[in-house]
């Protein structure tokens, strides 16, 4: 079996859902790294911070306490004690979640921990670069992808779901625009590692892709 996970793929693909049961699957710790450039990204929101001013986005990644805990079923997490988990899904967390993590000095600080978590092993990671930067060593890598409508609808009917307000163009409009930052950013851009197997999950049910996943894991 596979000690250690990694996920990558654009936004909406579908990609948390999958990491998610599969770690329950498998009793191994589930490590959504995208919740922690969103949790200090909501920070920055928090105290009017302008995000284009790097150094104070970096002051944020160096002082913020990320934590995260799985009770019930749901992956909690905690910013500096407080519970922000339903916060960091609003659509303007969403957004400027992108920018954040294009700030090589805010990735100094979180791939480090995202390293010291995925170092007790056992462990499936989601984000954009955990295949091609944060461990390149993975036992088993995974590019989740979908057509840019069918992730739009799944996000949007996600956020539905979880009485969050949302709007399908603004929805679609968001992933497009964090895709293409994510992709063309300098710092841990967005792509497939070589070694990483591609899935492409539009028209395919969780179940399918789950039991994808479930054989490469196992392979
Ligand atoms: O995965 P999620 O949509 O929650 O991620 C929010 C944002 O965090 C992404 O749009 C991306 O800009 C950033 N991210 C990243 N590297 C990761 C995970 C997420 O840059 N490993």
């Amino acid at each position: 079996m596979k000690n250690i996970i990694a996920i990558d793929g654009p936004a909406g693909a579908g990609k948390s859902t999958i990491a998610k049961s599969l770690a329950q699957e498998l009793a191994y710790l589930y490590i959504d790294t995208g919740a922690m450039y969103r949790a200090v990204a909501y920070q920055a929101l928090q105290n009017d911070v302008d995000l284009a001013d790097e150094a104070k986005l970096a002051q944020i990644a160096a002082d913020v306490q990320i934590d995260m805990r799985l009770q019930d079923g749901e992956n909690l997490i905690f910013l500096n004690g407080q519970n922000v988990t339903r916060e960091i899904r609003l659509p303007e967390v969403s957004a400027a979640a992108s920018p954040v993590s294009a700030v090589a000095q805010v990735r100094e600080y979180m791939v480090p921990k995202q390293r010291e978590l995925a170092a007790r092993g056992r462990v499936v990671l989601d984000g954009r670069d955990i295949g091609t930067v944060v461990l390149p060593q993975a036992d088993c890598k995974i590019y989740l992808t979908a057509s840019l409508d069918e992730r739009a609808e799944r996000r949007y009917k996600e956020l539905l779901a979880k009485g969050l307000p949302a709007d399908l163009n603004e929805v679609r409009q968001d992933i497009d625009e964090r895709d293409y930052r994510d992709m063309h950013r300098e710092t841990s851009p967005l792509r497939q590692a070589e070694d990483a197997v591609y899935l492409d999950t539009t028209g395919l049910s969780i179940e399918d892709v789950l039991l994808a996943v479930r054989h490469l894991v196992e392979a």
